[in-house]
């Protein structure tokens, strides 16, 4: 049974490459309406979660629903009601912006007339109205990840999967971001982000999934996660000051660098 109060709900999700367990038996909740930070060390999990949940990447064992909606089964439904910004975002390079928004709207079967409004209105409150007719092959890559996310909620999803969405992006176009963000989480809707940045992650959410070697070692609200400390000090009580689970060190070694050399 799934909680329909919940966006994301799996339950023992598992992903091996081989011998290498990426995901090992996750419980990811996400309650409606949340602005969530899925966070953890380089090698986490949480690129291949990610890829689970959207449907991008079948598991190997487990089960997601967004919406109450079992992603593997309706993955129809489920599309229709997620908008995706993923890791190392492709776009087509050779479309202007507002041409890569008016194609996303008409594979999304919105009529024509309601996808230039739309379109038109992202691009400026994304500050990308003077860059609309620009080649995307030819945008930085702060302006790549804002077309992706403009591309990603042009169909208005009610949840939002961003990967990484403020890496390499400059602190004004990351306010411009945020703001977009926090309306639509205002407005109901539920956004799910990974990031490596806890302060950004503190200041902007609510909900606060940790992912340490495959595995949730804490999930809730931001306030009982963190329980007093700051994010940053509770993260790496977690997942240990080494990012592998395995305590605090990592100093040891290393004695040659900045040692001068004869
Ligand atoms: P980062 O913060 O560095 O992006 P992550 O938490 O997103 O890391 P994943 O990318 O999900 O972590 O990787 C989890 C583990 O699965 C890693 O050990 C990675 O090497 C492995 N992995 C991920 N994708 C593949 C793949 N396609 N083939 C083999 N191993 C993979």
């Amino acid at each position: 049974m799934t909680d329909i109060a919940e966006a994301v709900r799996t339950q023992r999700l598992v992903k091996r490459f081989g011998q290498q367990v990426a995901v090992g038996g996750v419980d990811l909740v996400v309650p409606r309406g949340s602005f969530a930070g899925l966070v953890g060390p380089n090698g986490a999990g949480k690129t291949t979660t990610l890829s689970m949940v959207t449907g991008l990447l079948r598991p190997d064992e487990g089960a997601i629903h967004i919406d109450g909606l079992d992603v593997w089964r309706d993955p129809v439904a489920v599309k229709a009601r997620i908008g995706v910004l993923p890791e190392g975002l492709r776009l087509f390079e050779r479309l202007s912006g507002r041409e890569l928004l008016s194609y996303n709207g008409q594979l999304r079967g919105i009529p024509k007339a309601e996808v230039e409004q739309r379109a038109e209105e992202l691009l400026r409150v994304m500050d990308l109205a003077d860059s609309a007719d620009k080649l995307v092959v030819d945008y930085s890559t702060g302006m790549r990840k804002k077309i992706g996310l403009a591309a990603a909620l042009l169909h208005n999803p009610r949840v939002l999967f961003l990967d990484e969405p403020f890496e390499g992006v400059d602190p004004v176009s990351a306010n411009t971001l945020t703001e977009v963000l926090r309306r639509y989480t205002a407005s109901g809707a539920t956004v799910v982000f990974s990031s490596h940045v806890m302060d950004l992650v503190e200041r902007l959410c609510d909900w606060v999934s940790v992912m340490s070697r495959g595995q949730i070692v804490a999930q809730g609200p931001l306030d009982r996660v963190r329980a007093g400390r700051s994010l940053n000090e509770a993260f790496l009580g977690l997942v240990g000051a080494r990012g592998d689970g395995q305590g605090p060190g990592g100093e040891e070694g290393l004695s040659w660098l900045g040692a001068t050399s004869a």
